[in-house]
């Protein structure tokens, strides 16, 4: 089969602010696997936390060597082959991922989460973000967002209190907080979480770095609030190592080598009684089209990539009044907006 790829530069509504910066384009890679003319999908968001840039996925692809591979339906071998060309790289491996498992539905017919058995909710509802800004920024982006029923925000700097009020003057929404890694001391972490437990906050994500586990669960100990593991929980492997610090898994196809992988997670959260978020990164709809085929198995989803940016090259999955409308389309679902 043959694999080819090319750059793609999302453009963003806002200028997309974390704890850890902040963008106005995010390149992506668009990866397209070919064979007996059906072409597979995929794509690559790649993450800089991890060391990832649109650089290291095209290096990556290109040494990826899939011309001998003749049966994409050996997911497993040929996937287990392309983790081993190098470590890391999670944001490539999972591109090819999503086009081999894209190009499977395409050759049956079918869609993925069909395939995988997997009944459509009428209520999958998408949690909404709202990155760091200046509250009358924040005030307005709160505003733009009154159709999502449930918010997310960015949090981790020096203005959370601020953020929270901004937004609580003008919504009783429900809240989940995203810290990014961004509170540093455990005990400036207890307090925030406290005070966020009492303006009704659902859900923590990552209150602290990845590296401090210790700290987080010294953290857990102490609150009733959910934390949900996002930096700390990229991989399978990391899975069974979560269950003192935190409550929940936010599992991204970019994190975790793509849909093979994610689903492997999902199994093993629930055996050791995590819960599970779906979330995802600035992406198109190829990837966030790809991840909803997950969504009937989890218990958060947070797939709203490709609603903060202003030319998705894709359409797949739809979200209405904050619900996810999956794809009929087999495969992922995601259809080229370009003629070619
Ligand atoms: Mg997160």
């Amino acid at each position: 089969m043959r694999l080819s790829f090319s750059q793609y530069d999302l453009r963003l509504k806002h200028a997309f602010t974390i704890a850890r910066g902040s963008d106005s384009v995010r390149p992506v890679v668009l990866v397209r696997i070919e064979h007996e003319g059906i072409i597979g999908f995929g794509e690559a968001a790649p993450i800089s936390r991890y060391g990832e840039s649109v650089e290291t996925v095209a290096r990556f692809l290109e040494a990826v060597y899939l011309e001998k591979v003749d049966d994409p339906f050996e997911l497993e071998s040929t996937l287990s082959y392309v983790d081993s060309v190098a470590e890391g790289n999670h944001a490539a491996k999972a591109a090819i991922d999503i086009a081999l498992h894209d190009w499977i539905g395409k050759k049956l017919q079918i869609p993925l989460h069909r395939l995988w058995g997997l009944a459509i909710d009428q209520t999958m509802t998408t949690s909404f973000t709202i990155g760091i800004d200046r509250p009358e920024i924040v005030a307005q982006k709160v505003r733009e967002a009154e159709e999502y029923p449930i918010l997310k925000i960015k949090l981790g700097g020096e203005d959370d209190e601020n953020i929270i009020r901004t937004i609580r003057a003008i919504t009783k929404k429900p809240l989940r907080v995203d810290a990014n890694e961004g509170w540093r001391k455990k005990e400036e972490a207890l307090d925030r979480i406290k005070w966020l437990e009492q303006e009704g906050v659902e859900l923590i994500e990552q209150p602290m770095p990845a590296n401090q586990g210790a700290e987080i669960a010294w953290i857990h100990d102490r609150v009733s609030v959910p934390l949900i593991a996002d930096e700390s929980a990229a991989r399978l492997r990391d899975v069974p190592t979560l269950v003192d610090a935190f409550d929940g898994i936010n599992i991204k196809l970019m994190k975790c080598t793509g849909l093979r992988e994610a689903m492997k997670m999902i199994h093993a959260a629930r055996a050791v009684g995590l819960k599970v978020m779906i979330g995802c990164m600035i992406e198109t709809s190829v990837g966030i089209s790809a991840a909803s085929q997950l969504a009937p198995l989890v218990d958060y989803i947070d797939l709203d990539g490709n609603l903060l940016t202003t030319n998705d090259p894709f359409e797949g999955v739809k979200v209405v009044h904050g619900n996810l409308v999956l794809p009929d389309g087999p495969g992922i679902g995601a259809i080229s907006k370009q003629t070619d």
